[in-house]
């Protein structure tokens, strides 16, 4: 995943892609939101919590059932050797790869 689909993704969040400045000591502040922490991180998308916070965000957004059908068409079209089944289908789709599918179905648009 890329640092600009990062950026896309926490910004769907509604939430800061912190920029870390050093503050006094060790200590780090975002020159964004001013929030401030000793270990300055991001979300990485790689984890179970981050998909399923996507996933809460599209529902609160409406977009869910957008993507849903989205995902469907793309596993069709794009996992080979999978007969498509509802089974198989929501095995793949729950998995923290997935957050990459959201990047990519922002960045072509349809939401
Ligand atoms: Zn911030």
């Amino acid at each position: 995943m890329t640092e600009g689909d990062k950026i896309l993704l926490t910004e769907y969040l509604w939430e800061c892609f912190h920029e870390w400045d050093y503050f006094t000591g060790s200590s780090l502040i975002c020159r964004k939101c001013k929030v401030s922490a000793n270990h300055g991180h991001n979300r990485t998308f790689t984890t179970g919590n981050d998909l399923l916070d996507l996933k809460d965000k599209m529902v609160e957004k409406v977009d869910w059932d957008e993507f849903f059908f989205w995902a469907q068409k793309y596993f069709v079209e794009n996992v080979p050797h999978v007969k498509y089944s509802w089974q198989m289908f929501t095995h793949w789709l729950l998995r923290p790869e997935t957050c990459q599918l959201v990047a990519d179905w922002l960045k072509e648009g349809t939401c």
